[in-house]
């Protein structure tokens, strides 16, 4: 996608000069470790069932505004009612509905390195960053800046685990900093199903929602993109006080959520316990990849509790050139971005993808 030129930029407020079109940095390659997408995909079983549910969408009719099947199965999952919970088009949808709902003119307590959407959605509905950045060595919030920056702030994010640095935070950080933020707080949980086993069947992945009941300014996202494997889908969820998903509700696109997701998406969380076991690889793998990653020269890793870690190494932008070009294997270069000086991104993928993987740096580096 070319930039935007400057006649057309004129045209443009002056707040959104800085924005281009987004880049995932994607090239066609036969090991895909860039994005922490579940490489194992939807297990056969449940796909048929998928597949079968995809040929039953009457298409000619506008979806279910409310995705209000899957809304009462993801709550009954959670534990809560369907009222605190509203279905989206995709994490992302949802983080830039929470900034239309309650960014404007805010100040955004943010934790980088971080997911950088936040930043950029905040700015596009006239939110400032409020950055208190993590610890330089352990990439750790640094939580006493956080919370004495907090009570200053309207509304805060943080993400756990967090992408790109793979940390999960402690519930007991989570809950002082809902205390301590007069507005809203997101808590990211994009990858919660992968803080530990079991946590598809527990409904309650090493997740912050046990404290929705004291503190309604918790709001809670999950997505369907990366334990689920359903990328594609474009399926992410808030779950918080009904009073929120009814401000993220009137700010939200009616059909954002087409039928066919709606179909998919509904399969997934119904059979939830089937993705278990891949998931359970999944986390026997990481551990795997980062013994093995941490016997090469040069190699910093930083533990993970997210199905990718981050992994420091001399020369990084041009090793992820050289993993692409020269083994086809793709991983996600944030050497450029502050803090994360010869840092890159790895998803964990299936044994044969972690092995090209290993094999490649065993060569490159060893
Ligand atoms: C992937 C991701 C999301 C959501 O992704 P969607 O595909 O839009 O559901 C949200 N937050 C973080 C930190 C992520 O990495």
């Amino acid at each position: 996608m070319s930039q935007i030129p400057e006649r057309v930029k004129q045209w443009m407020p002056a707040h959104l000069h800085g924005l281009e079109p987004y880049d995932p940095a994607f090239t066609p390659c036969d090991t895909i470790l860039s994005a922490n997408e579940n490489n194992f995909g939807v297990p056969a079983s449940v796909r048929d069932e998928m597949l079968a549910a995809l040929a039953g969408v009457e298409e000619m009719r506008y979806p279910d505004a409310l995705s209000g099947e899957l809304r009462a199965e993801l709550a009954a999952w959670h534990g809560v009612e369907p009222a605190n919970v509203l279905v989206c088009n995709g994490g992302d949808e949802a983080i830039f509905n929470f900034f239309l709902a309650f960014g404007g003119g805010a100040k955004l307590l943010n934790c980088p390195p971080t997911f950088e959407v936040y930043e950029l959605y905040g700015s596009m509905v006239g939110v400032s960053a409020h950055n208190v950045w993590r610890d330089p060595e352990t990439l750790r919030p640094r939580w006493d800046e956080l919370l004495a920056a907090a009570p200053s702030c309207d509304l805060a994010v943080i993400t756990s685990p967090n992408n790109p640095t793979g940390d999960a935070v402690e519930r007991a950080q989570v809950e002082l900093l809902l205390e301590a933020v007069p507005g809203p707080v997101l808590v990211d949980e994009a990858y919660a199903e992968f803080t530990g086993a079991g946590q598809l069947a527990a409904g309650q992945p090493g997740t912050a929602l046990p404290l929705l009941q004291a503190h309604p300014n918790l709001v809670v996202l999950h997505t369907l993109s990366k334990a689920f494997g359903l990328a594609g889908a474009r399926i992410g969820y808030v779950i918080a006080d009904p009073g929120v998903i009814s401000a993220l509700a009137a700010v939200r696109q009616p059909y954002s959520v087409n039928s066919f997701s709606q179909a998919a998406a509904l399969v997934a969380v119904r059979r939830r316990e089937e993705f278990e076991p891949n998931l359970r690889t999944l986390l026997a793998e990481r551990s795997r990849v980062q013994c093995a990653l941490a016997e090469l020269p040069g190699v910093t890793l930083w533990p993970s509790d997210a199905n990718f870690f981050l992994m420091r190494v001399p020369g990084a932008a041009q090793l992820r050139a050289r993993l692409r070009d020269e083994h086809s294997i793709l991983v996600r270069d944030f050497s450029a971005k502050p803090g994360l000086q010869d840092c890159l991104r790895v998803t964990v993928g299936r044994p044969e993808d972690n092995d090209a993987l290993l094999g490649a740096l065993g060569t490159l580096l060893g």
